[in-house]
């Protein structure tokens, strides 16, 4: 009874037969996106790096969703292991539709304090695992002529944000690789945007100082921190046919914070 209920529904799905990778998806933003992908009929394949109990519960979730799951304990600053989650889901599916680059950490401090190993856990996590991983899949996109690749970057590295100058350096790299990619692989069918949310609420953001946050949602136009399903939305909808003549762009979600 099941199988016919979701054999019927999969036909009206935005996201039949296609399937997304996404990294980092054990919490927050990377597991709003999994679940919204899910929900319109993605096959998920997810990476995370420690949290094994959350990573085993998401894909209860999107089972229970008649979707198929693969999660894989991946640390993408690792490019051999990145391989591997590319390997895994072309093992399975033949193919890859949708990756999303999600994962990400920040390690605020002033510049006066930051030590060396602050500037490069970020920039190795941020910067230097979407390379990994987008590198060893785009000869799949390009020999498939098609595929969305959506990264997530942060206001951060278009406002920049004091205290964040490893964090705004590597969401700003991620913004000129965004649109150098777009250009490069547009001939071949394939679309490349960005994501650039302000504060969302997640474990990223329960870090903050109350005094902070109270100062950010004084400057916050929608006096509000956002929630990750609605950058999941945002994501959705670049990943889908609706958004077929966009590329290279950088799409804000931040309440109006970065308002120019
Ligand atoms: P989060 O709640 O801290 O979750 C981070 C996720 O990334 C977790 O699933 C974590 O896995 C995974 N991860 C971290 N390092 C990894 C690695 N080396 N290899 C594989 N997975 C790794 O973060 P979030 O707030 O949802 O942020 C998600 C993305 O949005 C990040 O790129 C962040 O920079 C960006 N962003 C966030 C905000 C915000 O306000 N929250 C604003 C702008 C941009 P484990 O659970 O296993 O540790």
């Amino acid at each position: 009874m099941k199988k016919v209920f979701f054999a019927k529904w999969n036909k009206y799905m935005k996201f039949k037969d296609k399937v997304a990778i996404i990294t980092g998806a054990t919490r927050g933003i990377g597991r709003a996106v999994a679940l919204e992908l899910a929900s319109g009929g993605c096959d998920i394949v997810f990476s995370y790096l420690k949290s094994d109990d959350l990573a085993a519960s998401l894909e209860e979730e999107i089972k229970k969703m008649g979707r198929i799951v693969i999660s894989a304990k991946v640390d993408t600053r690792d490019y051999a292991k990145a391989g591997e989650l590319i390997a895994l889901c072309k093992e399975k599916f033949g193919k890859i539709d949708i990756l999303v680059n999600n994962a990400g950490i920040t390690r605020d401090k002033a510049l006066m304090l930051m030590e060396k190993k602050d500037w490069e856990e970020v920039i190795d996590t941020n910067l230097n695992g979407l390379f990994n991983v987008t590198r060893q899949a785009i000869v799949t996109f390009l020999k498939q002529k098609s595929g969305n690749i959506i990264n997530i970057t942060s206001i951060s590295g278009i406002i920049g944000l004091s205290r964040q100058t490893n964090y705004s350096a590597s969401k700003a790299g991620i913004i000129g690789f965004t649109k150098a990619l777009a250009k490069e692989v547009a001939p071949f069918g394939v679309r490349v945007n960005a994501v650039a949310p302000g504060f969302i609420d997640t474990d990223m953001t329960a870090e903050l100082k109350d005094n902070y946050r109270e100062k950010i949602l004084e400057g916050l136009p929608l006096s509000r921190f956002g929630e990750p399903r609605e950058v999941a939305k945002l994501v959705s909808f670049l990943a889908s046919d609706a958004a077929d003549y966009i590329t290279g762009q950088v799409v804000r979600i931040d309440g109006g914070l970065g308002i120019q």
